[in-house]
């Protein structure tokens, strides 16, 4: 790493735009377990670098197979260890209700089952782990060494069941417990729009839709336009005020699948002052093990959920795996369209069966990040991607 680019950070310090004072060189401090962020040895700089994912789905496993985040998951992509050894400041964790699991009639008292479940892990975690709602609390957590989680709803099927008012009531309620982005639909379309997943992918955003994301812009819960079908997403950036996320989205135009973002929606969430997070999931990297992959999903559709995702995951490991270059490629393809201050990290770690060789779990985020400098992201770049991006998104929106 140049000593220019540091040069660059400081100037902008000295011209008042860096967001902290420089209180401590804490790049420089002895660290027992360095992880990305201390990739950057030897600089002198005045703040850390901070590294932000913007998607994973551990809590899930947390609460359904009582798995411990704090004392490690074994066999999981993300629990606190792998979190630190990887550099990660801040994690958002999914509350995310799984439609085959759960009736509808208790999506809503299900979401708040899994906001508790976090909120405990926390309360256990001995001061390791602290909940964060606003970018400034990421920030502060992490000068005092403490990782951050937070909070995103995966699906606006959560808000049900209900009529609207009752809908826009749980929405308070979850923005009350500190959720910071809700994605408008998961796999499947519901009262606010189509989904990509499913037979509404042509469907856009409704009328109770409008009012959810009113709704969610006074609350300061990000709009999360992971998941939407094509016309909610152009519906929904065209409504919003405020910068969208899409917190676990790939590039179409590298890999044609309707979960990825094209061209033209990159340069869009650019317009909107929004980010878009890159998913490491093999099947929205690379087409051929997309192609690859789906007989496996539809083999195990219809066993029950734990057991469908164990076969899918033993059977997706004996593909020949995608290589790591493919999250860089992505990576520096959206830059070059969106613009480097609107790309960012969203793993969906444990939300995907397998990952790309080398990125294996959470702890290995530092090889990530050397093979972006190696393909020329300068270290400016690389701390917008890494965290700085998507904290400026949740500030924009921030009502605290
Ligand atoms: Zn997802």
């Amino acid at each position: 790493m140049g000593s220019v680019a540091w040069l660059g950070l400081w100037s902008l310090f000295l011209a008042g735009l860096f967001p902290a004072p420089p209180a401590g060189f804490e790049g420089a401090r002895p660290s027992a377990s360095p992880g990305a962020a201390g990739k950057l040895e030897g600089a002198v700089r005045p703040e850390r670098v901070m590294v932000v994912d913007a998607h994973a789905d551990t809590t899930q496993r947390v609460v359904y197979q009582g798995a411990d985040f704090v004392g490690g998951i074994s066999g999981s992509q993300l629990d606190l260890a792998k979190m630190r050894a990887g550099g990660i400041d801040g994690q958002f964790l999914s509350i995310f209700v799984f439609p085959k699991r759960t009736p509808s009639e208790e999506f809503f008292s299900e979401s708040l089952r899994q906001v508790r479940a976090i909120q405990l892990l926390v309360a256990h975690s001995s001061g390791r782990l602290a909940l964060a709602r606003a970018a400034r609390e990421v920030r502060a957590n992490a000068k005092r060494d403490v990782a951050s989680l937070l909070l995103g709803v995966e699906g606006g099927h959560s808000l049900g069941p209900g009529p609207p008012a009752a809908q826009l009531g749980h929405l308070r309620s979850l923005a009350a417990q500190g959720v910071r982005y809700m994605t408008l639909t998961w796999t499947n379309s519901n009262a606010i729009g189509g989904s990509s997943g499913d037979s509404g992918d042509g469907q856009g955003l409704t009328g109770f839709g409008r009012q959810v994301i009113d709704e969610m812009e006074k609350l300061g819960v990000v709009v999360d336009l992971s998941h939407a079908s094509d016309p909610l997403f152009w519906d929904a950036i065209r409504h919003a005020t405020k910068p969208v996320i899409l917190s676990h989205s790939s590039a179409r135009s590298l890999t044609n699948v309707p979960r990825n973002a094209s061209d033209a929606m990159l340069r869009a969430v650019a317009r909107n002052g929004g980010a878009v997070c890159v998913n490491y999931n093999p099947g929205f990297l690379d087409i051929g093990f997309n192609r690859a992959q789906a007989p496996i999903w539809a083999r195990y559709e219809n066993l029950p959920v734990d057991e469908a995702w164990r076969r899918v995951r033993e059977d997706s490991a004996r593909l020949p795996r995608v290589p790591l270059a493919r999250v860089v490629d992505h990576i520096v393809h959206m830059v070059d369209v969106a613009g480097v201050d609107h790309v960012c990290l969203g793993s969906d770690f444990d939300g995907i069966p397998t990952t790309p060789l080398g990125l294996d779990d959470a702890s290995r985020l530092p090889t990530l990040i050397t093979a972006l400098r190696e393909r020329g992201l300068s270290e400016g770049d690389l701390e917008k991607i890494l965290g700085a991006n998507t904290l400026r998104v949740l500030e924009a929106s921030e009502v605290l």
